[in-house]
């Protein structure tokens, strides 16, 4: 088969590969669309924990595919059924898994991070991630491509759930990128009161706009907190997802915070960048909820295959480029690029 492959000498390259050969238990998957993920860019530039010098492997976690062999013994994966592949394999029996924080696992494994993934014309899926409830059928009628946003999707899905978002409520998404826009439509569609979306890039803003933002503003022209204070009428935004990894925006969310509101630090910062400035008193007389979230568990995986299918034309915009697996250098340079949302390779094209 044909993989774009991380090689031991921090290159990707696509290569040819032996096929992958399923054995009992195991799927084997005929890859129809592969998302490029920061993940993925992060592998690229050889800054991912799981990838240390040296790693031969296949990166791509945001996979959907048709199955190709079927030796789990599950019928419902016959040869030529659709699916999407939840990428987090939780182990069931460490201290989060049995508290259904399996996004937490203590030894998870995970495709296209600690075995081989997506970019690549076959997957192999371990039985333990069939038996988990990895493998999802794709609705009938839900096109492979969109159904492809799976994952982002099931991110953005657990990191909204604790701003418990109404329709009273105006929401505050600092940063335009894949994961700021999700949220974006996921509140739109679900209700929300009223939209503010804080991006430096005009291009990202325009993009916000045209997906539905009630207000866009631009950071760097004024404080965030004043501009924000000033859209709410003085109050501030009562939730607030912060999905880019920019520790002032992490600072400015509580002076951005309206009374009661609820902020998620969805993104993570670069690792020794972590500590930074909070006002406990904010917090504090605000009576704020501050929380985090990171990865997605199954459960999340399911609810945002249920969103997709009910409303793919409203997640089609996100999908801005599509490349075959022979040009997928071109693919990463289109995503590391800011004009693209989401960057699909699609092997089999
Ligand atoms: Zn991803
Ligand atoms: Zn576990």
């Amino acid at each position: 088969m044909l993989a774009y492959e991380h090689q031991s000498d921090g290159i990707m390259r696509v290569v040819e590969r032996d096929d992958p050969r399923p054995q009992e238990g195991e799927l084997l998957i005929d890859v129809a669309a592969a998302g490029i993920c920061g993940t993925d860019l992060k592998i690229a530039r050889g800054e991912h924990r799981f990838y240390p010098p040296g790693t031969m492997r296949i990166p791509g976690h945001e996979t959907v595919g048709v199955v190709a062999e079927n030796r789990s013994g599950n019928e419902r994966f016959a040869p030529g059924t659709p699916v999407a592949v939840a990428p987090n394999i939780a182990c069931g029996t460490c201290r989060p898994c049995r508290r259904g924080l399996g996004n937490l696992c203590e030894n998870y494994e995970s495709v296209g991070l600690t075995f081989d993934g997506g970019f690549a014309t076959q997957l192999l899926i371990p039985a333990p991630a069939v038996t988990n409830g990895n493998v999802m059928v794709v609705p009938e009628g839900l096109d492979l491509a969109i159904a492809s946003l799976t994952e982002p999707i099931a991110a953005v899905v657990r990191g909204l759930r604790p701003l418990t978002i109404t329709p009273d409520d105006t929401l505050l998404i600092c940063g335009a990128g894949p994961i700021g826009l999700i949220a974006l439509l996921v509140a739109k569609h679900r209700g929300v009161g009223k939209v503010i979306v804080s991006q430096t890039s005009p291009h990202r803003r325009s993009i916000a706009e045209q997906l539905g933002a009630d207000h866009t503003i631009n950071p760097r022209e004024r404080a965030l907190p004043e501009q924000v204070k000033d859209l709410t009428g003085g109050a501030g935004a009562d939730a607030i997802i912060v999905a880019t990894p920019v520790g002032q925006v992490f600072t400015d969310t509580l002076h951005s915070a309206a009374k009661g509101a609820r902020i998620n630090f969805f993104a993570g910062l670069p690792s020794g960048k972590g500590e930074i400035p909070l006002d406990a008193n904010l917090i504090h007389y605000g009576e704020l909820v501050v929380t985090g979230s990171t990865a997605n568990t199954n459960a999340d995986n399911a609810e945002a295959l249920d969103l997709l299918a009910a409303q793919p034309e409203l997640f089609a915009p996100l999908i801005t480029a599509t490349f075959p697996l022979e040009e997928a250098d071109q693919a990463f340079e289109a995503a590391r690029g800011g004009e693209h949302l989401k960057v699909l390779i699609e092997p089999r094209r």
